[in-house]
């Protein structure tokens, strides 16, 4: 049996979340998605962590804007997207749907999942139940379709739905609270989702983060996972209708949602 990693959120920005994952047996230490060096350096500094490598779920600039000044100062090894490595700033390692990543005595598979943008990947410690998805799937959300049809990322977010309902889903941001706003709105009769919901702004009048969820709280609650539920549907005024058309309206809804 592994010891558990330890990973720790770092916020920064306006609402992002990146994640430290320090792998204990080898001493390796992560950053997931460094929008910024500056809250990186300061939580190494804080745990006495030296940064070994960075993973990428994407090319946005809140994803990958610590990139080079990160690898500059601890020459850490940069792991991304292999289908949009051209877009990842220090790009070392290129990985891609299906491959296994070795991190110390930890493994992380790689799942290929577009629609937030073309190029877009996660990665899921299996042994450790964590997922780190970048913007594909959120608290009680998904992202945008900046780069994808509704029917990529349906597909994408069905792969991430299939995972075990333990895992812990690592986000890149807090958007919970406004996210359950709108899911109530497309999913009215779903009571774990009025009781979460209730939950989250209790949470957020504390100033307590959201994320990580469960998978298991997301598949109950979160609409972009529950394009196939009739109770969505109904909602929508989509009964009967393939679950792509159903989550192409959900998440237009969520475009223009205030
Ligand atoms: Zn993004
Ligand atoms: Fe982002």
């Amino acid at each position: 049996m592994s010891q558990r990693l330890q990973i720790e959120r770092v916020p920064a920005l306006q609402d992002n979340y990146l994640w430290l994952v320090r792998e204990p047996r080898s001493g390796f230490v992560a950053v997931v998605d460094p929008a910024d060096p500056v809250p990186v350096k300061a939580a190494l500094q804080r745990n006495e962590w030296t940064l070994t490598h960075i993973l990428n779920t994407h090319h946005h600039p809140d994803h990958v804007g610590g990139n080079l000044a990160l690898k500059q100062e601890f020459n850490c090894t940069i792991v991304g997207p292999a289908p949009d490595a051209t877009r990842i700033p220090g790009i070392d390692v290129k990985v891609g749907d299906g491959d296994t990543y070795r991190f110390g005595e930890a493994e992380a598979k790689v799942f290929f999942v577009p629609g937030h943008t073309r190029g877009h990947i996660a990665y899921w410690f299996a042994d450790h139940a964590a997922l780190f998805c970048g913007d594909t799937l959120f608290a009680l959300g998904c992202g945008r379709l900046f780069e994808g049809t509704p029917e990529q990322m349906w597909r994408s977010l069905s792969t991430l739905r299939a995972l075990p309902p333990e895992t812990e889903v690592y986000c890149a941001h807090e958007y919970t609270q406004s996210n359950a706003r709108f899911a109530l709105t497309v999913d009215p009769q779903n009571q774990a989702l009025k009781a979460r919901a209730q939950q989250i702004d209790e949470m957020r009048a504390r100033n307590i983060p959201t994320v990580p969820s469960t998978l298991g709280e997301e598949k109950r609650t979160n609409p972009f996972l529950r394009a196939d539920d009739p109770g969505v549907a109904q909602a929508v005024g989509l009964a009967g209708a393939d679950p792509v058309k159903v989550f192409a309206e959900v998440r237009a809804r969520k475009d223009s949602f205030r």
